[in-house]
């Protein structure tokens, strides 16, 4: 069974799993790494409130500022080197 190297992968996949362009058998993956990965799970459940709420009212996609912050959140999280400065 194949699994996520790790966050950095499940930060790739992300944005592709939010907007529906990936298929069930990464969607799992995906589900799988969250289980594992408190940081990531945290991201993710953000995400999906978000998601939520814009699918109660008119259809939306994720507004712009708020992608980029959790990207920006996974780009540091995912970064070795971000990390060892902090
Ligand atoms: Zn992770």
């Amino acid at each position: 069974m194949t699994t996520l190297k790790g966050c950095k992968e499940f930060c790739q996949r992300l944005s592709e799993y939010l907007d529906g362009e990936i298929g069930e058998h990464e969607c799992r993956l995906i589900e799988a790494h969250l289980a594992e990965c408190p940081p990531c799970a945290l991201v993710y459940r953000s995400l999906c409130t978000t998601v939520e709420v814009c699918n109660k009212g008119v259809s939306c996609e994720i507004p712009d500022d708020v992608r980029q912050r959790l990207l920006q959140f996974l780009r540091e999280h995912c970064d070795p080197g971000y990390a060892a400065k902090t």
